[in-house]
């Protein structure tokens, strides 16, 4: 590789069950359904690991952590997180900066936007600047309008350091 800057996409879905804890962004979030999942679920995370991961080619996120591994059952994807971001550095690059979007119609997370940034900005060591988070409905329609379940996508930009 021999390019200043590399950009890379991510999505993530994750069914809704009654009784989970449910997780974005590295926050526990109050609500009555959760995601069903082999780690915490957290999509937002997630979309955001195979951003980075996709920006350098280097596969996804089971591939690192697959789900037939005890070691990562219900593990704290922020840890998943940090692992990956590791790797991105290892490598020499470092975030410019991720646009991430979640797709649920309820709960509402407005007022868990910001810290959401920050949380995921201070797991990767990056200034909260470099890191948007965005929610959206879809207007009651599809799995995410009906509570069934809830998606995540991410928009990275890595530069070499
Ligand atoms: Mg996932």
């Amino acid at each position: 590789m021999n390019c200043e800057l590399r950009i890379g996409n991510g999505y993530d879905v994750h069914r809704l069950a009654p009784g989970l804890k449910l997780t974005l962004g590295g926050l526990e979030i109050a609500h009555s359904k959760g995601c069903v999942a082999h780690s915490d679920g957290d999509v937002l995370i997630h979309a955001l690991c195979d951003a980075l991961l996709g920006a350098l080619a280097m596969g996804d996120i089971g591939h690192h952590f697959p789900d037939t591994s005890s070691e990562f059952k219900g593990i704290d994807s922020k840890i998943l997180l940090k692992r990956t971001y590791d790797m991105i550095l290892g490598r020499g690059y470092s975030l410019v900066n991720a646009d991430l979007t979640l797709l649920l119609q309820a709960p509402k997370v407005a007022p868990y936007i910001e810290q959401m940034r920050s949380t995921l900005a201070s797991v990767m060591g990056v200034g909260v600047d470099a890191v948007s988070v965005k929610a959206t409905t879809e207007e009651r329609l599809g799995f995410t309008g009906r509570e069934e379940g809830v998606a995540a996508y991410a928009v990275v930009l890595l530069a070499k350091n």
